[in-house]
């Protein structure tokens, strides 16, 4: 089990790897994310003796009480410090917990969301990484409904109200078909996004396009990704 979680993270790395080069995407331009969202802490440990250092979440509960653990682990064994993402949607009355874990939150769906972060980063004096979510699948629910609600966002973000907040990506899930074209839909609507809010709002650093998992990275990848979240082909089934 130990063995297979890092030779699985080789074997999705190489891949990613080869799939830059396919696409004559510059190598080391797509990071990965793990999402080891109901796996084990020792997963995630064994995960960072591989030198994985990304993590994705869903849950803030599951988040903290696994990451409390981790941190800890990896200070008494001198091993990197993971870099913990939340990917799942976030409640408001979960925020403050968020903050205080995460590195990044990738599931940001609504401007209220934001207030929030920005409020409770004030309170503990920390800056947080921040990815928009923008909606592009039926079958999911998670996300901006709509790309003029999350342009509205980033209107108010470029007008400095979140001081805390980095807005530094965005973020969507594909729909689960086997419909090919689709997929690529979802992910070329999220690049084109991007490509337009770098000019609209060339003071919001945003740089980060997350998407593509474990049955959909490749298409993913050509379509421009930066990021993916890999949880079943590095974990196993959850
Ligand atoms: C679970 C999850 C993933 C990883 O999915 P796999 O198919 O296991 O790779 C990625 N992104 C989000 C938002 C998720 O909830």
């Amino acid at each position: 089990m130990e063995v297979q979680i890092q030779d699985n993270l080789l074997k999705i790395l190489d891949n990613i790897k080869k799939i830059e080069q396919k696409n004559n995407r510059k190598e080391g331009s797509v990071k990965l994310c793990a999402v080891s969202k109901f796996h084990p802490a020792e997963s995630v440990i064994e995960a960072l003796k591989g030198g994985q250092t990304l993590f994705g979440e869903n849950r803030v509960q599951e988040a903290c009480s696994k990451f409390e653990y981790i941190n800890q682990v990896v200070e008494d064994k001198k091993l990197a410090k993971p870099n913990l993402h939340i990917i799942g949607v976030l409640q408001s009355n979960k925020v403050k917990k968020a903050v205080e874990i995460a590195n990044c939150i990738q599931s940001v769906d609504r401007i209220e969301l934001l207030l929030e972060i920005e409020k409770r980063c004030t309170v503990i004096d920390k800056n947080i990484d921040v990815f928009l979510e923008l909606h592009t699948a039926e079958d999911s629910k998670a996300g901006f409904a709509d790309e003029t609600s999350l342009i509205k966002a980033c209107e108010e973000a470029a007008l400095l109200k979140f001081p805390h907040i980095r807005i530094s990506g965005l973020m969507t899930m594909a729909p689960f078909t086997e419909d090919l074209s689709a997929i690529i839909k979802s992910f070329s609507t999220l690049r084109k996004l991007k490509e337009r809010l770098n000019i609209d709002f060339p003071n919001l650093p945003i740089t980060e396009l997350s998407m593509g998992m474990s049955g959909d990275y490749e298409s993913a990848i050509a379509e421009g990704s930066t990021m993916v979240r890999i949880g079943t082909a590095i974990f196993g089934n959850r």
